[in-house]
């Protein structure tokens, strides 16, 4: 293994295979499915086992980040006909609201550790801005996270600080089974007025960091750490899925091993991954 330092504890160490997603996640997708499992990022779709890893982390930040969130989380995504135990904690408890498109239940009450999970979705989104992340033909992943907001977050993923003032973490359970099948690692869209929500969607839990200016109230309100219930929302995310996979659809490139019907290439674009 390779020395360097550290970009988390930012100590000079023997650096670990890090994994964008997290080891688990594969290796939970492998067995479930018997198969690689299809990752999308805004560059490229594709089945692989390569994984998106390079060498990031000490043994111990590594090891900080799985006991810190990354087993737990893991623990609760969709297996799909293998079962969902977080929708299935839910499905036995009793909303505190709901619309007419969702549920919010309590996260305290439901025996959920939502800080896990908020340290889990924090962790990718910041270990997706903190790195050039080289997934296939050399394409990296989409973060750009400001000095500042890199800085509060490191310090938070070392345990030094509380959640940062200004984020907040939304925790989606999605019922619908096209977003328990995938895994796509973090893309932001604007959060008006001045607002950003990088999601990221794991096997039917689709997580929102929500990143502002300014600590902002309706982050307070919707977040799975600071809210008073510490609030999970229940929908059908199928829609947000679907508009997700299209931003994907449409600004990468699909790997020959990814491709639907046999044709190797996706429809309307005659480029294949390795064409110019
Ligand atoms: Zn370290």
């Amino acid at each position: 293994m390779p020395r360097g330092t550290c970009k988390l504890c930012h100590k000079d160490a023997e650096l670990q295979l890090s994994h964008l997603i997290g080891r688990a996640v594969y290796k939970l997708c492998r067995k479930d499915q018997g198969d690689d499992s299809i990752v999308m990022t805004t560059k490229v779709v594709m089945k692989t086992s390569r994984q998106i890893r390079d060498y990031v982390l000490c043994a111990k930040c590594e090891d900080r980040f799985n006991k810190g969130g990354e087993r737990y989380a893991t623990s609760l995504v969709s297996r799909l006909r293998k079962g969902f135990p977080l929708l299935d904690k839910l499905r036995l408890a009793l909303p505190m609201q709901g619309g007419p498109d969702y549920h919010v239940f309590s996260g305290e009450r439901v025996g959920v550790d939502t800080d896990k999970l908020a340290y889990y979705a924090l962790s990718v989104v910041w270990r997706s801005g903190i790195h050039h992340w080289k997934s296939v033909e050399n394409q990296t992943t989409s973060v750009v996270l400001a000095t500042t907001e890199e800085e509060a977050i490191r310090k938070y993923l070392l345990g030094e600080t509380a959640l940062p003032g200004n984020i907040g973490v939304m925790v989606n359970v999605c019922t619908d089974l096209a977003s328990q099948a995938l895994v796509l690692t973090p893309t932001s869209r604007a959060f008006p007025p001045s607002g950003l929500i990088y999601k990221l969607l794991v096997r039917g839990i689709d997580f929102w960091v929500l990143l502002s200016s300014s600590p902002n109230i309706q982050f307070v309100e919707m977040c799975c750490v600071r809210s008073p219930a510490k609030k999970i929302f229940l929908r059908d995310c199928s829609q947000l899925t679907l508009n997700a996979v299209k931003h994907f659809y449409e600004g990468s490139k699909w790997a020959r091993n990814a491709r639907l019907g046999g044709a190797g290439r996706k429809p309307g674009n005659s480029r294949k991954v390795g064409e110019r």
